[in-house]
């Protein structure tokens, strides 16, 4: 409640939150630790080639009307394509119904509504920490959500035992969100043995697996290396759903472009599936955004615009990945008796350790007096754990 006017105010977005105070400060050099969006060594925005090659083509042309309810039927070919590897057998089948959607939030939110109208007493599991507008999706959709254990202080890596036991006791045929690679906010990721232990567990317990992905090819470099998790449960036979967002991986984050998916039984299922989808997304928004789907239809339809794509997605990942090496040589040579360990063995944007009481402060301005690039500050999460939290450009 705001005391001075009355009026009731919403709570602030804990990770948009940074950002506003970042805007508010005046310090010359300050950072700008709040939104997970890649940036260049001078710290700004990045435009990719393949993107500014595609709206070459776009422009001008006569494509400002609306898109169908379920978006561009051949954009939505091409993510699923990529999100499950072009020869699988399930997209041979059409047994995956697929819309355009807004982006991975807005993927993910389709996702909770259609799991609210269609299965209304199952229960969403999330990993601790996750994303945290995954929770404000799941509340506002009606969903009964919990956490499940996946990030473990004392190794800062991940807590696999936690995480089975608690997918275990989880009741039958529960929705367990899972981020498909680079784990926001923690960066840490299963191995493919654990994908494939999580796999026969998954089937075990008839869970139902929801995969998040949004970046693929900012984990590895290599998009096909990053849908591995997502491969080996459609080998093993799974039914599952994938919420898709080009935001980082094309950097096409304002322009609100991603896929929704669901494997189904059978083609019939899938077209039913889709029609369901489409129906719950005419009444919130009637039609997707046409700009963003023509960029990625461009890029991934012209051979030379995929690959210049593939080219750059790595070479945006190999960046992230050698700050990492730097930041912690930069820092043991500094003499820090910190373990900086993480910050290699985590991957992705993001650089995740819990300070628990002391230390923090310490901790944080070791990582100031290091002179690499790099974002990097002390963020609350949605639980109120204080976390070092950093984006590496
Ligand atoms: N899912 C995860 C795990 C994310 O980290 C993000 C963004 O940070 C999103 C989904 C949503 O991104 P967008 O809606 O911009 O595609």
């Amino acid at each position: 409640l705001d005391e001075a006017s009355g009026y009731l105010l919403a709570p602030r977005d804990p990770i948009l939150g940074v950002t506003t105070a970042y805007l508010a400060d005046t310090h010359p050099s300050k950072i700008n630790v709040g939104v997970g969006a890649y940036r260049n060594d001078e710290g700004k925005p990045v435009v990719l080639e393949c993107v500014r090659e595609a709206e070459k083509w776009i422009g001008g042309r006569e494509l400002m009307e609306y898109l169908p309810m379920g978006g561009s039927a051949r954009f939505c070919e091409l993510a699923v394509g990529l999100a499950y590897g072009e020869d699988t057998q399930v997209l041979k089948d059409k047994r995956v119904a697929s819309i355009q959607a807004l982006s991975g939030t807005g993927v993910v939110r389709l996702f909770a509504e259609f799991m609210k109208r269609f299965q209304p007493e199952a229960e969403a599991y999330l990993p601790l920490p996750t994303w945290s507008n995954h929770h404000n999706v799941f509340r506002d959709a009606n969903v009964n959500q919990h956490t499940y254990r996946y990030y473990l202080a004392s190794t800062r890596g991940l807590d696999f035992e936690g995480l089975k036991e608690d997918l275990k006791s989880a009741p039958n045929r529960s929705v367990i969100l899972l981020h498909a690679c680079a784990h926001n906010p923690t960066g840490v990721d299963p191995t493919p043995e654990q994908w494939k232990e999580l796999s026969k567990l998954f089937k075990e317990k008839e869970h139902f697996p929801l995969f998040d992905m949004a970046y693929q090819g900012f984990a590895s470099g290599d998009t096909q290396r990053d849908n591995q998790a997502i491969r080996i449960f459609l080998e093993d036979g799974h039914q599952l759903a994938c919420a898709q967002s080009f935001a980082k991986s094309m950097g096409l984050y304002g322009q609100r472009i991603g896929c929704i998916s669901i494997v189904c039984a059978e083609a019939t299922e899938a077209a039913t599936v889709k029609s369901q989808l489409e129906y719950i997304a005419r009444p919130m928004y009637s039609s997707p955004p046409v700009h963003g789907s023509l960029l990625v239809t461009s890029i991934l339809t012209d051979s030379d615009l995929k690959q210049l794509w593939f080219k750059e997605v790595k070479e945006m990942a190999d960046r992230i990945i050698g700050m990492r090496v730097a930041l912690r040589k930069n820092l043991e040579e500094l003499g820090s008796k910190h373990s900086w360990e993480h910050i290699t063995q985590q991957i992705g944007m993001f650089c995740y350790k819990t300070v628990n009481g002391g230390g923090a402060q310490e901790h944080m301005e070791g990582v100031a007096r290091s002179s690499v690039a790099l974002d990097v500050g002390a963020v609350r999460d949605s639980y109120g754990y204080l976390t070092e939290s950093a984006w590496c450009y």
